[in-house]
């Protein structure tokens, strides 16, 4: 039983990859949210349109443009969203949008370095803040709990560095899937006594565009782990880093 009531869910960067996954199983799920609001950078664009004809198929689809690296697109989208929501609260936000470039201890830039931050970390940190309010109204109207789920990686964990580093190094990657992880447990401290959960998950090795055809796990198995873990959130979870199978990641 899960202490979060998921009326209506927010996903960054759903117009491909896990985001659309997540889209799509929300909506096959047995009680589907009154509003899913499906958001990316470019509505308009090629890449988003299986996402824009999935919402003309299912009204409580919402196709929202939210760049999260930019705060007055931000911005924009939580006006959005409100109109939608007609004074209902925001139960759940999926900080899911990121970015990997391939770089090495020899090869990695100031320039990657920074972009790479601003999309993987300054991107969930701008959406969070933006978004608190309307999580904060999810609480007092369910009395129950609402919640934010970073989607972050295994390749930001400090103890599993030796295994993998080698084979992947991707330095901006890393450090910036690190930062994210403390900024859960900031999120997770911030806004306790909010009733606002904030958990890291990791969703494997998965085949999207980032993960190539090599990754050994589907989007659907990925995001179905995912989902049984978001359906039974409770406070326990807040604070924690765990995988697509509900294993507990060292930090
Ligand atoms: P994809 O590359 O397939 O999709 C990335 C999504 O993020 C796209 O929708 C993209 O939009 C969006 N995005 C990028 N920058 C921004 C931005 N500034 N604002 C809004 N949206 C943006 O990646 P995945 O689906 O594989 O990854 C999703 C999440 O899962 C990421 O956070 C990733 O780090 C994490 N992850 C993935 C793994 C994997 O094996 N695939 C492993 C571990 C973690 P657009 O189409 O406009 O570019």
């Amino acid at each position: 039983m899960s202490d979060v009531n998921i009326r209506t869910v927010l996903v960054t960067g759903s117009n491909r990859g896990i985001g659309y996954e997540f889209v799509q199983q929300f909506l096959n799920s047995q009680n589907p949210p009154q509003k899913i609001f499906a958001t990316c950078r470019d509505p308009g664009a090629q890449q988003s349109q299986e996402l824009k004809n999935l919402s003309e198929k299912h009204s409580n689809v919402v196709v929202i443009q939210l760049d999260t690296t930019n705060p007055a697109s931000v911005n924009a989208s939580v006006k959005e969203v409100e109109k939608h929501l007609n004074g209902q609260g925001l139960d759940l936000l999926i900080n899911n949008a990121g970015i990997l470039n391939h770089n090495s201890l020899e090869t990695q830039t100031a320039e990657d370095m920074m972009h790479v931050y601003n999309v993987n970390v300054v991107g969930p940190m701008l959406t969070t803040q933006a978004y608190h309010h309307l999580l904060k109204r999810s609480v007092v109207e369910s009395s129950g709990k609402s919640a934010i789920v970073h989607i972050s990686a295994l390749l930001g964990s400090l103890e599993e560095l030796p295994h993998l580093f080698s084979a992947l190094p991707v330095i901006s990657y890393r450090c910036s899937k690190a930062a994210l992880n403390i900024l859960s447990r900031c999120h997770m401290e911030g806004y306790k006594q909010d009733g606002i959960i904030s958990i890291a998950i990791h969703p494997g090795w998965v085949q999207t565009d980032m993960g190539g055809e090599k990754a050994p796990i589907t989007k659907q198995t990925s995001v179905s782990g995912m989902m049984k873990i978001i359906y039974s959130l409770s406070h326990q979870h807040s604070g924690t880093f765990i995988d697509w199978e509900g294993k507990t990641i060292p930090w």
